[in-house]
C-alpha cells in the first residue's frame, strides 16, 4: 500500500503561498513511490489545483446540504467543482466547534455524493485517554460515520489523530498507536469484510521530520496527516523525504 502524505493547512496562506505548494508538487513529483496531498484554504483551492501536477487538492470542510441559505459555508461540489479530490472531515477543530457524529456522517455522504474521497478524522480527547476510554471512543465515532454505499471504502482513508496530540509536539507511544490502528482496521473490515483491508489509515498529530520515521516504520500506519509542519516546503518536503527514503515508499 502506497504511503499517502497529506498536508492541512487549516486558516493558514494567502496567495504568496501558492509558491510553497509549487516547490511541494515538484518534490512530489520526484518521489513517486508516496502520493501527496495537500487541503490549502477554500480561497486556494482553486489557483492550486489548476498549478499542481503531482499532488492532489483537497477541501478542509464541507456542508452537508448541497446548496441553500447557509452563510459562509462550502458544499462538496463547490469543492469538487474548484479542483478538490478529496476532503477532510470530522477534524477535531471542527468536533470542537459543534460537528457532531452524525453531522460528521452526513457531510461524509455528502462528499462521497460529490465524486470526492474522504480523509475522516478520528481520535479521543485527553480526557477519554485519562478514562482508559480512548478505544472506545475512536471505535464509536467510526461507527457513527463510516458510510455504507457501494464503492464507498474505496474512497475512504481514515486519520488517527488523537486530540491531545494535535499541534502540542507530543505523539503517543508507538505500541498505542499501533493498538489504535489494529482496532481501526478491525472495525474497518468489520464493516466493509475485504474490502477494508485495502483503506489507508494515516496517523495525525505533531508529526514532523525527526519523528515521522519511526511512526511509518510501522506497518499499521499508511501514511500521515500533518498540520503545521505542512505549511512550508522546506517542512514538509523533509517528511516527504524522509518517507520516501524509509522502505515504507514502493
Ligand atoms: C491536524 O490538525 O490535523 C494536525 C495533524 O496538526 P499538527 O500536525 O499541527 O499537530
Amino acid at each position: 500500500m502506497r504511503s499517502l502524505i497529506v498536508g492541512n493547512w487549516k486558516m493558514n496562506g494567502l496567495s504568496g503561498a501558492l509558491a510553497e505548494a509549487a516547490s511541494i508538487d515538484t518534490l512530489a513529483g520526484e518521489l513517486p513511490g508516496v502520493e501527496v496531498g495537500l487541503a490549502p484554504p477554500f480561497t486556494l483551492l482553486s489557483p492550486m489545483a489548476a498549478m499542481v501536477h503531482h499532488l492532489s487538492v483537497g477541501g478542509q470542510d464541507c456542508h452537508e446540504a448541497s446548496h441553500g441559505a447557509h452563510t459562509g459555508r462550502i458544499s462538496a461540489a463547490m469543492l469538487a467543482e474548484s479542483g478538490a479530490r478529496f476532503v477532510i472531515l470530522g477534524h477535531s477543530e471542527c468536533r470542537a466547534e459543534g460537528d457532531d457524529d452524525a453531522r460528521v456522517r452526513a457531510k461524509v455522504d455528502a462528499a462521497l455524493g460529490a465524486g470526492l474521497s474522504v480523509i475522516l478524522c478520528v481520535g479521543e480527547t485527553a480526557r477519554q485517554r485519562e478514562a482508559g476510554e480512548a478505544k472506545s471512543a475512536v471505535v464509536g465515532q467510526l461507527a457513527a460515520a463510516l458510510p455504507q454505499g457501494e464503492g464507498s471504502a474505496e474512497r475512504l482513508t481514515i486519520a488517527y489523530e488523537p486530540v491531545w496530540a494535535i499541534g502540542a509536539g507530543q505523539t503517543p507511544a508507538q505500541d498505542e498507536v499501533e493498538a489504535m490502528h489494529r482496532a481501526i482496521r478491525s472495525s474497518l473490515v468489520a464493516h466493509y469484510g475485504e474490502a477494508g483491508r485495502l483503506v489507508r489509515i494515516l496517523y495525525g498529530g505533531s508529526v514532523s521530520a525527526s519523528n515521522v520515521e519511526a511512526l511509518v516504520a510501522n506497518a499499521m500506519v499508511n501514511g500521515v496527516l500533518v498540520g503545521g509542519a505542512s505549511l512550508t516546503a522546506e517542512s514538509f518536503g523533509a517528511i516527504l523525504r524522509s518517507i520516501a527514503g524509509s522502505g515504507r515508499a514502493d
